[in-house]
């Protein structure tokens, strides 16, 4: 492998895609030029998938000093729709991605279609009146022929004004397709004559009802790389077979009159796409889950999606990382949440600002501070970043600590609350327990404790040792919050690959679980939604959308440490 110097410094090797281009630059392939696009179809909202393809078509456009284009993908306009458009673009700009310029596969319908004309004459495309399931049963198998149609040999003026019949509403969807004329004994069947063109009669997000017949993706897209000038079309694996016919149009293209500049090619190439654990990728059941209400829309942030990541507190750098980790390979594979994890907490371990929540809240009281003392004491915002500052906090006689956090009857490896036990409180005070009160259940309702006030953090005596620290908020200082706690959406590792069961059972009930009785410190009033946070202790969390100053709502994003494998959800492990 070929070594570069990266901005960072770092050492890094080539993927085998950037060893490619830079052989083609080497070569003068294209007069050098690098020109990517990345081609989203508006069906759907863009998932983290997505983003490892965004990630490369955008990524080596910079790299190379080439550019990169949105290009939208809508030849079929019954799936399609301009709220698609709007979240796709908002989400690579997330992503932190800039397109040079937005298509849209149907700014080339009229050269596309010009180009089907002229196939059509040459004797290469005819329009077959058979139905779906006819053409497909003539398509025979890898290893055996297939069977020509009926109308493969039909007079090409008769094609031709069928093709326009098509277009202007005459035909009814499904009556007739055009089919390239290539090969039905070709071993790669896609070459065993391709439908290109069929009839939807649906009105378009962005042409109406001028179309009535529309290119299939075959068809579409190598003709409007060449149209836009991309010289390296990146895709996924499933393309690769796909390649032959790319090239073949391709081909086929620079030979009439609509081809344009002689020398230019672009290249097709292709990568593994990214599988998730415990998670499904395809935008169809995605939208299900949506249509279905098994999640709360496309941005909930239990949901694969971009938005959904980013409700839930992901940073973008955090994906970035994770996409540059698993890397780019010619080898499909299902890649670990637990790695997409790793490079969320390591990335927001430097960004999250540090702050207390108590969850399960039960109330400690000191009983020897002063009724109605406060101090003020400063919490460092993050211990990773010098730059990030403080914020106060404040302290009284009356607190809420974690219900966990206290056991009357404690085993010896228990350092947190319990009788005759001190532990230190957070940026305040050593404390020793005293004891707890009960009700008529038994269930505690208050701990009790002293303060030690020569033990202040900071104090010359603050150092003495103690082996917990636990987290707290004032109760005449906090503010009540909901907490939502989130976890994997499905139960088993592989849901996408489950051809047995129907995947909506394979949804994890526990996937999201809601506190209603949390409590905050205030300084979390003043945060923006998307805020990254970390609740000392528990995990990373963020403000979610929908939260207000009047009702604080946390999601979390994840958690300090790894116990997905421990908790052991997993019934196969
Ligand atoms: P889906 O199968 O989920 O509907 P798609 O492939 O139809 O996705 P497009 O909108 O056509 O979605 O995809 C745009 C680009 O993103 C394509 O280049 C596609 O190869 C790439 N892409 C889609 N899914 C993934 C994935 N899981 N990993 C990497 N790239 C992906
Ligand atoms: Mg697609």
């Amino acid at each position: 492998m070929t070594d570069i110097k990266e901005e960072s410094g770092e050492k890094k090797s080539l993927n085998f895609i950037e060893q490619a281009i830079e052989s083609d630059i080497k070569e003068g392939k294209n007069a050098g030029k690098i020109q990517t696009r990345f081609p989203p179809e508006p069906n759907g909202y863009l998932h983290i998938g997505h983003a490892k393809a965004i990630c490369m078509d955008f990524g080596v456009a910079k790299k190379y000093g080439g550019i990169c284009n949105l290009r939208f993908d809508d030849t079929n306009p019954v799936k399609e729709d301009t709220e698609y458009v709007d979240s796709i673009m908002e989400d690579i700009q997330w992503m932190g991605f800039q397109w040079e310029n937005i298509y849209y596969a149907s700014d080339y319908f009229q050269q596309v279609w010009d180009f089907a004309v002229e196939l059509i004459k040459q004797g290469k495309a005819y329009i077959d009146e058979q139905n779906a399931e006819e053409i497909a049963k003539q398509k025979g198998t890898p290893t055996q022929a297939g069977t020509e149609s009926p109308y493969r040999n039909r007079p090409m003026e008769e094609s031709l004004a069928l093709f326009n019949k098509m277009n202007t509403g005459e035909i009814e969807e499904g009556a007739m397709v055009l089919r390239a004329k290539i090969d039905m004994a070709n071993p790669n069947m896609h070459f065993r004559d391709p439908i290109i063109y069929r009839v939807i009669k649906h009105p378009h997000h962005r042409t109406g009802d001028a179309w009535k017949a529309y290119p299939m993706y075959d068809f579409a897209h190598g003709q409007s790389d060449y149209f836009e000038g991309v010289t390296h079309s990146i895709c996924t694996l499933e393309f690769e077979v796909h390649r032959p016919l790319y090239d073949y149009f391709v081909n086929e293209l620079k030979e009439t009159s609509l081809a344009g500049e002689a020398g230019y090619r672009p290249r097709q190439m292709e990568f593994n796409r990214l599988n998730l654990t415990y998670t499904v990728m395809s935008k169809r059941k995605l939208l299900t889950l949506v249509k279905e209400g098994l999640v709360n829309g496309w941005d909930d942030p239990r949901m694969p999606t971009i938005c959904g990541y980013r409700r839930r507190g992901y940073s973008p750098e955090s994906i970035r990382k994770f996409i540059d980790m698993i890397g780019y390979t010619k080898y499909e594979a299902l890649n670990d949440v637990s790695l997409l994890e790793a490079a969320l907490r390591e990335d927001l371990n430097t960004r999250a600002t540090r702050v207390s929540a108590v969850l399960n809240p039960v109330k400690l009281i000191i009983t020897n501070y002063p009724e109605g003392q406060v101090e003020e004491m400063e919490a460092i915002n993050n211990p990773e970043d010098q730059n990030s500052g403080m914020h106060h906090i404040q302290f009284g006689r009356e607190l809420w600590m974690e219900r966990e956090d206290f056991m009357e009857d404690a085993p010896k490896k228990f350092f947190r609350m319990t009788p005759g036990q001190e532990v230190r409180l957070k940026n305040a005070y050593i404390v020793k327990c005293t004891g707890c009160k009960k009700d008529e259940n038994g269930e505690i309702t208050e701990v009790y404790c002293e303060y030690d006030p020569h033990t202040r953090s900071g104090m010359p005596e603050s150092n003495r040792k103690v082996k917990g620290t636990l987290h707290w908020v004032s109760c005449s200082h906090c503010l009540p919050a909901e907490v939502r706690l989130y976890d994997r959406l499905f139960k088993i590792e592989n849901p996408g690959a489950e051809v047995d069961s129907d995947f909506r059972e394979l949804l994890n009930p526990e996937s999201l679980k809601v506190l209603t009785n949390c409590y905050v410190e205030k300084y979390l009033s003043e945060l923006k939604p998307y805020s990254y946070l970390q609740f000392q202790r528990i995990g990373y969390f963020n403000i979610d959308k929908e939260s207000t100053p009047e009702k604080l709502i946390f999601n979390r994003t994840v958690g300090l440490k790894d116990t997905w494998g421990k908790i052991n959800h997993n019934p196969q492990k």
